[in-house]
């Protein structure tokens, strides 16, 4: 089996892997890269047969509808939908293409290869890893994963029955000179937010990704036990309106708790593409906010939304007291590097602004060191790639077995 990465062995996100055999080839991600210094891969010119796809993020999927009409992608169901949902309130076009769907823990084939997908616990709402075999090799590709977040079940079920026989791991390293210390898990972040939000004077405002679904939870359950109200925008409430497929059990518009904003420019959305979204208008106008209620009463709320509302979050200022404004991502977006991120600056300002009460409440979406080499000793690769790191050549002073594939460079599996 040759493998080439053509990207993603010494960087955070991008990642594009290509296997091939003698009659396949496949891609394993095709990630749009982070970093604006980092040239994406030029996927059209791949000749693969399909496209794997992990997860929903940018930077594991961003390149896919680059590839050729014709290549199918596999890909999960509620990804996908996340995709289209998100493409649909950027007011971008779904390109009209071949996706197959695959469930968890099923061995489906392409081609040569046969495909196991691990749902795996990760930011994301639904991240895959996959165990990868054909020629006689066993593959496992580690997607991103951690074991702290509200599925981490899945991640300890790895650990007590590993895949055996494993040729090469490509294992993400985000977190390898990070630490998660301050938050642990997600119950440490429920409790930040609890607190900041229980005996509040003003509104408090929550910046997060609507994707995040462990942190929609987590803000709901602080609400909960705050009796306060949990608002969202529009946006938000349609990709809880998808989780729908898969569960009953993460909170949506219509549990007494929550209440959806409508701001005019998704609701233009909604009006511009109706059979998209069915009769999801007419239930969430039964569960609206009105900003003059929000206004009256701001003590009561909070408020879930991206960094680019900060306008919205200016609004609330006063004499009286402080808007609570709890930053829940990555603080890498502050640093001034990231202008994709819009309102960063805006929101890095809140920092040193006397009419904001600055809360961090984050914990990463990625496994710290322990959990990686807790995992890597478990599955006992032969072979151990690192994938998804700034720090790969430190890889072998944690890891056995390490063999750093160069980027671009073809290697063969023998
Ligand atoms: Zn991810």
């Amino acid at each position: 089996m040759k493998i080439i990465l053509h990207k993603g062995g010494h960087e955070i996100g991008g990642t594009c892997l290509q296997l091939t055999t003698a009659n396949t080839s496949i891609l394993v991600d095709a990630g749009l890269p982070i970093s604006a210094k980092s040239k994406p891969v030029d996927v059209a010119q791949l000749a693969v047969d399909a496209a794997l796809i992990s997860h929903y993020h940018q930077d594991h999927h961003g390149l896919m509808t680059l590839l050729p009409q014709q290549t199918p992608i596999y890909i999960g169901k509620l990804g996908k939908s996340f995709i289209d949902a998100t493409k649909t309130f950027l007011g971008e076009e779904i390109q009209e293409r071949e996706y197959r769907d695959f469930q968890a823990w099923k061995s489906f084939q392409i081609g040569d290869f046969t495909i196991t997908p691990y749902l795996m616990d990760h930011s994301a709402a639904e991240a895959f890893a996959f165990l990868i075999e054909a020629e006689g090799k066993r593959l496992f590709y580690s997607g991103d994963l951690r074991s702290h977040g509200r599925k981490g079940k899945l991640f300890d079920n790895l650990i007590q029955r590993p895949v055996r026989d494993i040729d090469l791991l490509f294992l993400e390293g985000t977190m390898l000179h990070r630490s998660n210390d301050q938050f642990p898990d997600e119950t440490a972040v429920e409790n930040t937010i609890f607190q900041t939000i229980q005996s509040q004077k003003n509104i408090s405002f929550l910046l997060s990704s609507s994707q995040n679904i462990d942190r929609i939870v987590s803000a709901y359950r602080a609400c909960k036990r705050a009796g306060k109200l949990f608002v969202i925008d529009i946006y938000t409430a349609w990709v809880l309106e998808q989780l729908r497929q898969i569960t009953q059990n993460t909170p949506a518009m219509d549990w007494p708790e929550i209440r959806v904003f409508a701001n005019y420019s998704q609701d233009e959305r909604l009006k511009a593409n109706p059979d998209y979204f069915g009769d999801f208008r007419n239930r969430l106008y039964r569960r609206r906010v009105k900003r003059e209620e929000l206004h009256a009463k701001p003590e009561s709320f909070l408020y879930f939304g991206k960094m680019s509302r900060f306008r919205f979050i200016d609004e609330f200022k006063n004499d009286a007291a402080p808007v609570n404004v709890i930053y829940s991502q990555w603080l890498g977006y502050l640093d001034g590097n990231h202008a994709n991120q819009f309102g960063s600056s805006n929101i890095a300002a809140y920092r040193e602004d006397p009419a904001v009460n600055f809360v961090y409440a984050h914990t990463s979406g990625h496994a710290p060191l322990a959990d990686l080499q807790q995992l890597a000793a478990a599955l006992k690769p032969r072979m151990l790639v690192p994938i998804h790191t700034e720090h790969s050549e430190r890889f072998q002073d944690h890891f056995d077995n390490v063999t750093p594939i160069r980027d671009g460079e073809p290697f063969v599996l023998n």
